[in-house]
């Protein structure tokens, strides 16, 4: 079965009635993104660059991130790469960075939170995105963005960068986009006025979902009441995509529900873009795909929508999933 699943690494993400569907990869570094082109991946979703942070004494300097940067957008063979900002916080800690103790760590000091607070820190990494950015197709992703003034003055960051990068006579593409994910139920409250500033979106499940639901992703007391398919949950993504349409931008998913085959009707009914996921997730996906129909899924989909509780919609879509391959 593996071997089979294999073989469908080169063929494209396409439903048995023609919606073509953009499969990408989660990845940490450049080797998860080999693995991720082992399993057919077009290109980067999700890029975090946190681990470029992680287990060394100080902060990576310009030329090392543009380094890593670089390799992995000649690596991507024209698809888009995606690299999401510093996502440090909540979680993630750095042991250079001490982030004072907080009494709530996820609702605390992270993300573009940090980003926008440490000018420095935030400016060498947009700038080494910027340099990598004439070898490729690359994005610039922010988390945990909860304003439409934080999106705001992070591209205000982006074009300062730009600036520098055009006085030090180093080049730079001007095609760079600027995207949002959508991980905090304020950013989807306000999709639409995102949309209006943001290149595209990224809806960020893992953390939508703890934050709508109030529920730690971390915390194994109340794992069982973490769940996707809630019909919140369920609300917001509709709401996210639905802006996203309406300022005709593309929306993504990247968060682990991109990689859950369950899920799969609920994406085709509100018409997402792309989904990017693990690695490990990419070919069961995209086997599940190619079985599909467009028309029937979006009626699945639709349907779920009318459940009102997360034990039917879920009990409902494992059914769907069960009917055929
Ligand atoms: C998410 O929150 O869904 C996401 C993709 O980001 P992370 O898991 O890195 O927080
Ligand atoms: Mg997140």
């Amino acid at each position: 079965r593996k071997e089979q699943l294999q073989l469908l690494a080169s063929v494209e993400a396409v439903t048995r009635d023609g919606y073509r569907m953009r499969l990408a990869g989660n990845i940490s570094s450049v080797k998860d993104f080999e693995q991720a082109i082992k399993y057919g991946a077009q290109g980067v979703g999700l890029f975090r660059t946190e681990f470029l942070y992680m287990d060394r004494p100080a902060f990576p300097t310009e030329d090392e991130q543009f380094e890593v940067y670089r390799q992995i957008v000649e690596k991507a063979d024209g698809h888009p790469v995606v690299i999401r900002t510093l996502d440090i916080g909540g979680d993630k800690q750095l042991e250079y960075f001490t982030i004072p103790e907080e009494e709530n760590p996820v609702l605390g000091y992270r993300g573009i939170r940090i980003s926008l607070d440490s000018k420095e820190l935030f400016k060498t990494q947009l700038t080494a995105i910027l340099r990598a950015s004439v070898y490729g197709q690359i994005k610039i992703l922010l988390p945990m963005v909860s304003s439409l003034e934080e999106l705001k003055r992070a591209k205000g960051f982006v074009e300062e960068a730009k600036r520098e990068l055009s006085d030090r006579g180093l080049p730079y593409s001007d095609e760079v986009e600027v995207g949002v994910m959508i991980e905090v139920p304020a950013a989807a409250a306000i999709a639409d006025l995102l949309a209006r500033e943001a290149d595209f979106f990224s809806i960020g499940t893992n953390d939508l979902v703890q934050y709508v639901l109030a529920v730690d992703r971390m915390n194994e007391k109340i794992a069982h009441m973490y769940n996707s398919y809630h019909p919140a949950v369920l609300r917001m993504l509709r709401q996210t995509v639905s802006a996203a349409k309406e300022a005709g931008i593309p929306v993504s998913v990247c968060g682990e529900m991109a990689g859950d085959e369950k899920a799969l009707p609920i994406w085709l009914h509100l018409g997402v873009d792309t989904l990017s996921m693990s690695p490990q997730s990419l070919l069961r996906v995209k086997h599940r795909i190619l079985n599909s129909s467009l028309k029937e899924a979006e009626e699945e989909g639709r349907y779920c929508y009318g459940l009102s509780t997360s034990e039917e919609i879920e009990a409902e879509l494992t059914r769907y999933l069960g009917k055929d391959p």
